[in-house]
């Protein structure tokens, strides 16, 4: 009889799961993750689609339950969870700097002092020098996760990831 792990070691492994658009961060940092829970042989992961227009979502969810059959569970159940919706705020602020240092500008708080803060007025930071002196240079960039941004200090274009 073999022994099952237990929904601790199920999050690790799942940890382990790079997202497929930016690979320096893992499904359960980026908030996909929402719930794992163990019934028994049988494994459910619930997770939350990030942007719509993502295409790699078919692709998180065989890795999910990828992952959880290799840990033993003879069934696993991947469930989508579309309330509450996915939101930026929900990657883990290690994650955000992860991505800041990959050279994509970090989503920023959807609320701050309470109010929702003008996401489409208000600069976004380069993730190079730090300036504000930024212009947005595409709003479609290479996937619909992405804007495509020019520093106007150090001329450098950048992508930032869009907060929702
Ligand atoms: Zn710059």
């Amino acid at each position: 009889m073999t022994t099952l792990p237990s929904t601790e070691e199920v999050w690790q492994a799942l940890a382990r799961i790079p997202d497929p658009e930016i690979p320096v961060i893992n499904v359960v940092e980026m908030g996909i993750v929402r719930d794992v829970r163990l019934e028994g042989p049988k494994a459910i992961i619930s997770m939350t689609p990030t942007f719509s227009g993502c295409p790699a979502l078919h692709l998180i969810r065989a890795q999910l339950e990828e992952t959880a059959r290799s840990l033993g569970f003879a069934e696993v159940e991947v469930k989508t969870v579309l309330s509450p919706p996915w939101s930026t705020d929900w990657i883990t602020p290690e994650a955000k700097e992860r991505l800041r240092q990959y050279g994509i500008a970090p989503p920023r708080p959807t609320r701050e002092r309470g109010a929702l803060i003008e996401l489409e007025a208000a600069p976004t930071r380069c993730p190079r020098c730090g300036s504000f002196n930024t212009s947005v240079k595409n709003t479609f960039g290479p996937t619909l996760c992405k804007a495509i941004h020019v520093c106007n200090d150090c001329k450098e274009p950048f992508e930032s990831f869009k907060t929702v």
